[in-house]
């Protein structure tokens, strides 16, 4: 691998091989991104298989064999054909809605193997996941599990319920996905937890099979998850006192990634100390479950858009792409770094361009101050896209949604067209006589 320089626009991505220079031209495995954006347009999203096969296999090569269920969190990237090849590797799916769930049953999903988080699940949802028999329901109110034992008994089916704690850890990371902390809205306070799993025990339509816990998203340190390990064992060894037998223990997802040069842990180095100090507490028979979603699949794709014009400033100058803010918001919306590649490498001298969008707004950006020998028409690769970039998008401006398109070796798919103009307003009415 090749040095990761800050600003650098030359350098190999973001540590995964998938994305690599051939003859000073980026390429997705064996195809130049190039002939992929001129075939399908751009913006365009382009995701590796071979990529995402990688990030699935680190995390089988941490679970090496032993009794663990890794839950994709599939709200980082929903596209039917990536939960496909995820279903197919026998993943498990972490959904947050009723959308999410019927996707992943479309993609092939083992309703078995589905956990059904998120803090305001309705009616309609509890029921159909009910329904299909999922593994389980990570409740994060006494309201929610009111909801779900009502629920339940009207269709005569009993509820496999999960607690989502709040260990009130800091996950130190940016605020808006930062989960775990006793002032945001997720899950229950841990000094509430056991009253609440009295309680569920009371229900005649509810079982507890498990604890959960998220605790934040972009984490690149393992102590917030020890010290929500700690506490969550402390509870297990109060609630085996009442008589609660758990089935899984839950530890959430948000693992990070890099963007830029930050060191990320392997899944090993959170999931064999998570297994021995299950052991060593005696709950060898827990099943433990995780529910990443950005480390599988973030820096598994890129954003390709084209330099439309560039103008160049006194004390600032524009590379204006055709993808905006409305394709990828995280950099507006966390001022977060993704890298930012020419996609054909060019001599000739570089000029510092803030790579930005047409969507009105000044906050419409995508990268800051990045060293380019661009001309008009050049292409720019925006980095790890994979997670939270397409599932983001909006059609603001009237912007017709980004293609995608899955790479497999020397094969590419469309695996969502393009959005049409029509298809902007198709379901918008004029009323008759206004
Ligand atoms: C978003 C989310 C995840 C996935 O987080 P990542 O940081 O993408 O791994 C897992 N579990 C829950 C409950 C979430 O809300």
């Amino acid at each position: 691998m090749q040095n990761h320089l800050a600003n650098s626009t030359d350098r190999s991505p973001v540590g995964v091989p998938h994305f690599h220079y051939s003859d000073n031209a980026l390429y997705v495995e064996q195809l130049a991104v190039k002939a992929l954006a001129e075939q399908h347009g751009t913006p365009l999203y382009i995701y590796s298989k071979a990529a995402l096969k990688a990030a699935w296999d680190r995390y089988q090569e941490a679970v090496d064999g032993r009794d663990v269920l890794v839950c994709y969190a599939m709200k980082a990237n929903s596209n039917l054909a990536i939960l496909n090849l995820f279903a197919q590797w026998g993943a498990g799916f972490d959904i947050v809605s009723g959308g999410e769930l019927a996707r992943a049953l479309k993609a092939g999903a083992d309703p078995q193997k589905i956990i059904f988080s998120g803090v305001g699940k309705q009616a309609w949802e509890i029921k159909k996941a009910l329904e299909v028999g999922i593994k389980c329901f990570n409740v994060e109110s006494i309201p929610e599990l009111t909801l779900i034992q009502e629920v339940a008994s009207a269709i005569d089916k009993k509820a496999p319920i999960s607690l989502r704690i709040n260990p009130d850890v800091d996950a130190k990371t940016h605020p808006y996905i930062s989960t775990g902390l006793k002032d945001n809205k997720f899950g229950i306070a841990m000094e509430d937890a056991l009253a609440t799993y009295e309680h569920a025990m009371t229900l005649s339509h509810v079982e507890i099979v498990g604890l959960d816990c998220h605790i934040g998203s972009q984490i690149t340190e393992l102590a917030p998850y020890q010290d929500a390990l700690a506490r969550l064992l402390a509870l297990m060894d109060q609630l085996k006192t009442k008589g609660i037998q758990l089935k899984h223990l839950d530890i959430g997802g948000g693992l990070g990634i890099r963007y830029l040069d930050e060191q990320v842990p392997h899944p090993r180095d959170l999931i064999n100390p998570t297994l021995e100090a299950l052991q060593a507490r005696g709950y060898a028979e827990v099943q433990l479950a995780l529910e990443p979603g950005r480390s599988l699949v973030g820096n598994s794709g890129i954003l390709v858009s084209e330099v439309l014009f560039l103008k160049q400033g006194e004390s600032k100058s524009f590379a204006i792409v055709d993808a905006a803010m409305n394709d990828l918001l995280r950099p507006t919306l966390y001022d977060v770094y993704h890298g930012a590649l020419a996609v054909e490498l060019k001599a000739g001298d570089k000029r510092r361009y803030d790579v930005v969008g047409p969507v009105c707004e000044s906050g419409d950006w995508l990268a800051k101050d990045r060293d380019f020998a661009i001309e008009p028409s050049a292409l720019i690769a925006i980095e790890s896209a994979g997670a939270y970039g397409f599932v983001m998008s909006s059609q603001y401006n009237s912007r017709p949604r980004a293609a995608e398109v899955l790479v497999d070796g020397d094969k590419s798919y469309v695996i969502r067209r393009r959005e049409t103009i029509e298809e902007l307003f198709e379901h918008e009415t004029i009323p008759d006589g206004i």
